[in-house]
């Protein structure tokens, strides 16, 4: 028996995580009835969704002609072919109902002259297949899309009765002994007290892991727990190693100049005042997908051409546009710049580096958000009673490389598909079964450990160690000797994790206490990257490696299956889904519209 008193909570669902996936799911099980409770870490209008800016995916046509075909086939490409096709068509086809679902719950969108909600263009993002021009897709409330939601989205959880648990911790997932989720044992930050939520599902809605590498464009918040919950459940992570650089963070703070930018009609340049993307990507240039961008500028700054005194970033140019223009569509960024960077947007460049931003792996799930278990015999099996959204899960649409505003579409798309999901496998009837009490014990031993950890290593050190690392060897170029040394460094520092020295033993509002509890999650996320990049010997999307500059389909079309136990990962591949959910006869996408073939632009 654990030494921590608890109080127990009854709940149809239970969702961890309240960023625009976790509301979404939360809102769509409260609105069907279920008995529903959001836990979450941070107050629920501060989780880094907020912090989004561009916009969201979704072919409205309001700008010009549009369909989900192409959409979907822009996110097939940008996914180098890596994506779960099934999963990709459902993001696609759902997008539009998805956004004017949102219009209609109150997202205040910006419009056009005849006030429909207003498209700007974004990278990838094209007409005719990949064959004709830039479509207008991204639809957008200013540059603050992602704030608008998710305050649009809380205010509908509240409205519909669901449950929020503010500033409570999840510390481990509660698993029967056959393998069902049965709820999560948290931590109450601000009073000490400790909760079991005992739930028929649980939602994964945790979000990214940005904050395993030095420089991220995420909030601090973004530690992984979800995938370090899944982990040490014996559950398995995939596509880990594929890790997105956004070209365009304010150099040295880290802070996101949006795509949107670029979007606007902003452009990229060198040392020698150059437009070089127009060298890289004759056809799309500045709005070539992220992946490409970021190699292009890395290209430009390793050839000598970057733009500083030490030579290592790139300009950013808005000046040519016209003012009004700046302040009605890109008013946050205009701001960002001049705090981050001391640059009026109007006059000067600003100074941009490639830096990471978003995490295409994850827990893998179906298209409903049902997370699967890989290395079952039968592949479409599913761990009963768990789900994941969001950037926490993988489901998987974003493959190898996500396109720009296609993570706003995708958390309320699937945060919605798990709410549709969990309607028709929850009986709201049924009581709730015993949880197995040992599982429980165990989350409160893992926290009692850590709690009182007596070693030498202070919490803030390792994690600095791990981040520097991960910058050097897992960044957005890799070569095989980085890679094995990186697998290497990082063996030796998650060894230190037994070592760790917290120096407050209180339980309210013990900061030390969280962020080890975050930094034993942020662990396996970034051993589970960098292993999967060691051994992927090929390069496709995100993951471009040196010496192996070519994408491999007949043998690396397969998602990585990571499994993490302590600082030891077993990897395993699984097929890439090819089959779309419908036929051409049913009004689907041709197969060989769809066909592997290079990535140009
Ligand atoms: C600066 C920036 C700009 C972006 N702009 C765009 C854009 O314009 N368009 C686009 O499509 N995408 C954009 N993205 C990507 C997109 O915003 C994110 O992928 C997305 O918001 C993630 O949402 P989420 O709901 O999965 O997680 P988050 O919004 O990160 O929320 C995670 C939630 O989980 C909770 N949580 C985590 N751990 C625990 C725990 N242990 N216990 C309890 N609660 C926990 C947190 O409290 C939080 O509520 C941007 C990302 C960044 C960083």
């Amino acid at each position: 028996m654990t030494a921590y008193e608890y109080e127990t909570h009854d709940y149809d669902v239970v969702v961890v995580g309240a960023g625009g996936a976790g509301l979404r799911a939360t809102l769509g099980m409260a609105e069907q009835g279920l008995r529903t409770a959001c836990v979450t870490k941070v107050f629920p209008t501060r989780s880094h969704t907020v912090a989004a800016q561009g916009g969201i995916a979704a072919s409205l046509s309001n700008m010009g002609p549009d369909n989900w075909q192409w959409h979907m086939y822009d996110t097939v490409k940008g996914s180098d072919w890596l994506g779960d096709t099934d999963a990709m068509e459902y993001l696609a086809r759902e997008a539009p109902k998805a956004v004017y679902e949102l219009e209609h719950y109150g997202v205040p969108f910006s419009r056009t002259e005849e006030g429909k909600i207003y498209q700007r263009p974004f990278g990838g993002h094209t007409t005719e297949f990949g064959e004709g021009p830039a479509v207008q897709r991204t639809c957008a409330a200013a540059d603050r899309t992602g704030h608008a939601i998710l305050h649009t989205l809380y205010g509908q959880s509240l409205k519909n009765n669901a449950e929020f648990y503010i500033e409570y911790f999840a510390i481990d997932l509660i698993m029967s002994e056959d393998g069902v989720c049965q709820g999560v044992v948290c931590w109450k930050l601000d009073d000490g007290t400790m909760h079991v939520f005992n739930a028929k599902t649980v939602v994964l809605a945790t979000g990214g892991y940005g904050r395993a590498y030095f420089s991220a464009t995420s909030a601090h918040t973004c530690t992984g727990d979800g995938g370090g919950m899944v982990a040490r459940a014996g559950l398995a992570l995939q596509d880990m190693e594929f890790v997105q650089f956004h070209p365009t963070g304010i150099y040295g703070s880290g802070c996101l100049i949006t795509e949107g930018a670029r979007g606007e009609g902003g452009y990229l340049t060198n040392s020698e005042g150059e437009r070089f993307m127009e060298r890289y990507a004759p056809q799309y240039k500045d709005l070539a997908p992220r992946d490409y961008v970021s190699r292009s500028m890395t290209m430009e700054i390793r050839e000598g051409r970057g733009v500083g005194a030490d030579g290592d970033h790139i300009f950013l140019n808005l000046n040519h546009l016209p003012a009004e223009a700046l302040a009605e569509r890109l008013p946050g960024i205009s701001e960002s710049a001049a705090i981050f960077a001391g640059v009026d947007v109007t006059k000067e460049p600003i100074p941009v580096l490639p830096t990471v931003h978003y995490n295409m792996g994850g827990v893998p799930t179906n298209y409903w958000g049902e997370v699967l278990n890989p290395t079952a015999k039968d592949p479409n099996a599913v761990v009963p009673g768990l789900m994941a959204v969001g950037e926490a899960g993988c489901a998987s649409v974003h493959g190898a490389n996500r396109l720009g505003s296609n993570s706003l579409i995708d958390l309320v798309v699937f945060g919605r598909a798990a709410a549709i999901r969990a309607g028709d496998v929850v009986d709201a009837d049924a009581p709730n079964p015993a949880l197995n009490q040992a599982s429980v014990d165990a989350a409160f031993d893992r926290f009692d450990g850590l709690r009182h950890a007596k070693g030498n290593v202070p919490t803030a050190e390792l994690r600095l160690e791990m981040q520097k690392t991960m910058q050097a060897d897992a960044a957005v170029f890799r070569t095989s000797e980085t890679l094995t040394e990186g697998v290497e460094k990082m063996t030796g520092i998650a060894a230190k994790l037994g070592d760790l020295a917290v120096t407050d033993r209180s339980l309210i509002w013990n900061s030390d206490l969280m962020e080890t509890l975050e930094l034993t999650n942020l662990m396996p996320n970034a051993l589970a990257t960098i292993h999967g990049a060691e051994a992927r010997q090929e390069s496709r999307g995100a993951h471009a490696h040196e010496d192996f500059p070519e994408r491999d389909d007949k043998k690396w079309r397969v998602h990585t299956i990571s499994r993490v136990e302590g600082n030891k990962v077993d990897l395993s591949y699984r097929p890439v889904v090819v089959d779309p959910l419908t036929t051409p006869a049913e009004g689907g996408i041709e197969l060989k519209k769809i066909a592997p073939k290079a990535r140009t632009f």
